[in-house]
């Protein structure tokens, strides 16, 4: 047995699987404690590890032209067990990587079971723990003893139970012929800060058949056991729009405060407003545009709104049962709680949003976990790469204030140079970033490894 100090696992999900697999192959004992079957969610189903809750598919499989196709590579590249055992279990499906679930998950869970460094813990931890070296991977539906606990170390305003998740757009997809930069009443110290939000302006009639296809489109309901009513400053914009058709003209639409810089003398009848989300500036949010209808229709909507055309999105809106961290001010670049260093999150609770990002951040924290053990330390991958990118992200990269789970995409990559923006340009510019991304990657796995093996 080794010498080396156990690390603590919280949460046996993608995350936690992941972490602990390449823990334990460095050298590192390592203790899972999973709350299933003892205490259910109501999404899981079984008392295996690693249980995909919904979809069978980890997305996009091309490395070349798809960010998360470049995560999978990434992945496996560095060993993952979610990678190896998505790829014995695949599923034919086109350019998409599918899995049969079950097989998938047994597959893990066996061989977590069968490694002489893990031991699987029945039971939930329902506290944070004060000594020793841990990792929490709950999870979206982390058990509600240990939100509490969380919310009471962090502050409730830096946990959220649901996501309200407003529309992303790429910057180059947006029209800027037609949109303009301005913040209400040119608020701000700075010239940026007066220009901080990018409006789409709307004329009574663009208005009048916006609510009317918003009205009309094809809804999700809330998954059996997520519902909890909406709650103050979420509401989705149909139940806005519902409520009165003159409501989203007084809400996030209020035209006040704005001169159209193309055509400063003609007064919007409102005002769709986009705010940048990441520090590059590559991605910019719909504010207030959480929404529950179906991804087809949303993009049908959106389109609809002047400058959004042709916008292409780095994610839909949603609103869901999810446990989140506002991660960009609790976390420090080595993923660990601020207040208690001893304390790493890992998954979906540090907002990615996925099996693959969550097991990606699994596959991080799991590292940079035992280089800590070990007395060396690890520092997180260059933004150019697809773990980085999202790593990066999630720990500063992202707006605080409006912070919301994320899945990876090349809009969170800092830009090339030299390569040709727009939808024309966009072949060479993802292969751009996928090259880019495979040599960084290489180059600080090399060197993670080279220092990750247990004296
Ligand atoms: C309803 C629903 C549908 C989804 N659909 C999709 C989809 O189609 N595609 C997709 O990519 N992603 C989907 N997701 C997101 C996906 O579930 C997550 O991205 C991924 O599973 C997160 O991995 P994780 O390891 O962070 O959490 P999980 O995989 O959820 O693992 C967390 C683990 O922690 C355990 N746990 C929780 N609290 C405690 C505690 N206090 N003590 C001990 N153990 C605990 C849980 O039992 C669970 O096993 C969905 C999520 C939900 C809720």
């Amino acid at each position: 047995m080794s010498d080396t100090p156990e690390l603590h696992i919280v949460g046996g999900g993608m995350a936690g699987s992941e972490a602990a697999w390449q823990a334990a192959n460095a050298g590192v004992p390592v203790v899972i404690h999973e709350m299933r079957p003892q205490v259910g969610t109501f999404a899981h189903k079984t008392g295996d590890l690693a249980e995909m809750v919904c979809s069978n598919s980890f997305r996009s499989d091309d490395d070349e032209q798809n960010a998360v196709g470049l995560l999978h590579w990434e992945m496996r590249q560095a060993g993952g067990l979610i990678m190896e055992m998505a790829d014995r279990n695949a599923l034919p499906a086109g350019g998409a990587l599918a899995v049969d679930r079950d097989r998938f998950s047994a597959g893990v869970t066996e061989r977590l079971r069968a490694h002489p460094l893990v031991r699987v813990e029945a039971g939930e931890i329902a506290a944070l723990p004060e000594d020793g070296t841990w990792i929490i991977a709950t999870g979206p539906l982390t058990s509600q003893g240990l939100g509490q606990a969380i919310a009471r170390e962090t502050g409730a305003e830096a946990l959220a139970f649901f996501d309200a998740i407003a529309p992303i757009v790429y910057a180059d997809s947006l029209d800027m012929d037609v949109i303009w930069a301005q913040s209400r009443y040119d608020k701000g110290e700075t010239e940026e800060e007066r220009r901080a939000y990018l409006n789409c302006p709307m004329d009574k009639a663009q208005y009048e058949a916006f609510i009317d296809a918003l009205l009309a489109a094809d809804k999700t309901e809330f998954h059996e056991g997520e519902t909890a009513g909406y709650f103050d400053g979420c509401l989705p914009i149909e139940v806005m729009a519902e409520r009165g058709r003159e409501t989203l003209r007084h809400g996030p639409m209020k035209p006040v405060g704005l001169t159209n810089a193309h055509k400063p003398d003609e007064k919007a009848y409102a005002v769709v407003q986009l705010r940048r989300d990441n520090a590059l500036g590559t991605l910019f949010n719909i504010v207030g545009f959480q929404t529950k209808m179906k991804y087809g229709a949303q993009t049908e909507v959106f389109r609809r709104i002047p400058g959004l055309e042709n916008a292409r999105f780095a994610r839909l809106g949603g609103i869901h049962r999810n446990t989140f961290l506002n991660s960009p001010t609790l976390l420090d670049d080595r993923m660990r709680l601020r207040s208690r260093p001893n304390i790493r999150f890992a998954g979906q609770i540090t907002g990615v949003e996925g099996y693959v990002e969550s097991a990606a951040m699994g596959l991080l924290a799991g590292r940079m976990a035992v280089a800590e053990l070990l007395g060396r330390d690890l520092p997180p991958p260059p933004p150019e790469t697809a773990m980085g990118a999202l790593v990066h992200h999630i720990t500063g990269g992202a707006e605080a204030k409006t912070f919301q789970p994320m899945n990876v995409n090349f809009g969170l990559f800092p830009p090339l140079d030299g390569v040709r923006g727009g939808r024309k340009g966009r072949k060479d510019r993802y292969r751009g970033h996928t090259d880019r991304a495979k040599t960084l990657w290489s180059e600080w796995l090399a060197q993670a490894n080279a220092g990750l093996t247990a004296a």
